[in-house]
């Protein structure tokens, strides 16, 4: 049974959609005036993990990530520039998506950009004006916080901490806690018409009003950075629950933040933050996550805990450059989503040596059994995955590594503790081909090639349920698959037969003339494996 951590009840839930059977999934999502960098994509690559594994539990799932394109940021950055704003907008847009497709988010079914829905966005104000929620104000059209029930409950913050800007806007406010739901036109500025005067939307409205259009009223899942609690998703759920008097979402689930980190810790290592709050130590028990290894800080303080003047804050096409998106993806998941997640180069180099693992059991796969991991035919289902392990030990230890990553993975999404299963399973699939000496042909009977070949497949199926492995890492694409590939595995035969007829002379001219070549030959208890420098 899945079970969700959601912040409104700060407990562990068990996972039922309002609606049996589908799940709708709104994820906050960028304001495109800048370039992003990897904070942008730590909730996309959750979330679109998320999804595979609803579709995987059997779920008819629809994720929905907006773009904000109209904003105080975007107008200021815009007009430094000196250009448009809508074309600002454009640029940063296309530069999103091109990273998201970078890092294989692709099962995203909504991109809504809020420019596209003013109409839906005017009608929801309105709304809320004839309810008596909201009020006019010069043009303007602010929220009356102290009309909302529960105002709070998400973040435990009474509706006085939410500041006043101090500047124009108090002066037009009833109280400082109100927050625009429109915003009158300054001259200059990119505005629409309404029943209040040029104008265009407040931020926190349009997540109500796009949620509504594609998701309904009340939708299952409301996810976003914890930075995003208060006010944001606090506002939204004034302004959605207001409107329809009925719940916005079922579970509200947060993200940890991306932080820059000076010290390297290595994965499922203890992470120091200033200070303890909301979010209990003992919400995470399972995995490889230690318990007191969450804390993620209060809500309130996550702010301070972004990334900021770092590697990290450069943009992210220029780290695509450096590793391997798949890197960064295995990255990503490997920190449970709530925790803040420390950046360092030296991290993701240290999860660049933990992928090797997969990459090397790769090509010994193929090297086996002649098949490419990524073709393996692979059930899409989880019920559909049941192995029958009959009496081999092997296909019974991956039962039980395929039960633990399920385990892992309905407790409330813990990608950390399903890489670690990954390893255990990969690590188990290793030992029997060191074991049977399947790397000899002489020793590749039937059943046991069949068996291995079985073991790979659910660890395609599950690695898929997490986005991994989708396609061939370059390095093997250039080498198993090639002409150049194939010779060097006849010539690291070639030299394993030598060996074995104790012709040492020969076994050295190979290894020694590949050298001169720059390919080096590792032997390693399962046999030799090759590299091109
Ligand atoms: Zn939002």
């Amino acid at each position: 049974m899945l079970r969700v951590y959601n912040t409104l009840s700060r407990t562990k839930e068990p996972f039922e959609p309002v609606d049996a059977g589908k799940v709708g999934i709104y994820l906050c999502g960028p304001t495109v005036y800048k370039p992003s960098h990897i904070g942008h994509m730590v909730g996309p690559v959750i979330f679109d993990t998320v999804k595979r594994y609803l579709a995987y539990s059997g779920y008819d799932v629809t994720l929905v990530i907006n773009i904000t394109d109209v904003d105080d940021k975007l107008i200021a950055e815009s007009s430094t520039q000196g250009v448009a704003m809508e074309q600002l907008a454009a640029r940063m847009t296309a530069d999103y998506m091109n990273n998201m497709e970078a890092m294989g988010v692709d099962s995203v079914d909504h991109f809504p950009r809020a420019t596209d829905n003013i109409d839906e966005i005017i009608k929801f104000t309105d709304t809320l004006l004839k309810k008596g929620f909201a009020y006019e104000s010069e043009g303007d059209v602010y929220f009356e916080v102290s009309k909302a029930k529960d105002y709070g409950k998400l973040s435990g913050r009474p509706a006085d901490a939410m500041r006043g800007d101090g500047g124009g806007a108090a002066k037009r406010k009833r109280a400082s806690a109100d927050f625009a739901l429109w915003k009158a036109a300054k001259p200059g500025e990119t505005a629409w018409d309404s029943p209040w005067g040029p104008g265009r939307p407040g931020w926190h409205i349009e997540c109500s009003a796009m949620s509504r259009r594609i998701l309904g009223e009340t939708f299952d899942i409301h996810g976003g950075g914890l930075d995003l609690v208060f006010p944001h998703h606090e506002n939204e759920i004034a302004q959605s629950e207001s409107c329809h008097g009925k719940p916005m979402a079922k579970y509200w689930m947060h993200n940890g933040l991306m932080q820059a980190s000076g010290e390297v810790g290595k994965l499922g290592g203890r992470h120091t933050r200033p200070s303890e709050g909301d979010l209990q130590s003992g919400d995470i028990q399972s995995g490889d996550i230690q318990s007191g290894d969450i804390q993620s800080g209060d809500i309130q303080s996550q702010e301070a805990g972004k990334i900021s003047k770092s590697k990290g804050s450069s943009p992210f096409s220029e780290l695509l450059e450096q590793f391997q998106p798949e890197t960064i993806r295995f990255f990503l998941l490997s920190t449970h989503y709530r925790r803040p997640i420390d950046f360092s180069e030296e991290r993701i180099r240290q999860v660049e040596t933990g992928l090797d693992a997969f990459y090397r059991f790769f090509k010994r796969l193929q090297r086996v059994t002649g098949q490419n991991f990524c073709e393996l035919d692979t059930p899409r289902r989880r019920d559909d995955g049941q192995i029958d392990a009959g009496d081999s030990q092997l296909l019974a230890a991956v039962v039980e590594h395929r039960n633990r990553f399920l385990e892992s993975m309905d407790d409330d999404f813990n990608t950390g503790g399903a890489i670690g299963d990954l390893f255990d399973l990969v690590r188990r699939l290793n030992k029997f081909i060191d074991d049977e000496k399947l790397e000899e042909k002489t020793n590749r009977d039937k059943s046991k090639v069949d068996a291995l070949t079985t073991g790979a497949r659910t660890l395609r199926e599950l690695s898929a349920a997490l986005g991994l492995f989708r396609k061939p890492p370059e390095a093997m694409s250039a080498g198993d698959d090639t002409l150049t590939g194939k010779l060097l595995d006849l010539l690291v035969q070639m030299r394993t037969d030598a060996r074995k007829n104790k012709d040492f002379a020969t076994a050295d001219t190979i290894r020694n003339s590949l050298a001169e070549l720059g390919v080096t030959l590792e032997d390693r208890p399962g046999g030799t494996e090759w590299s091109i420098e």
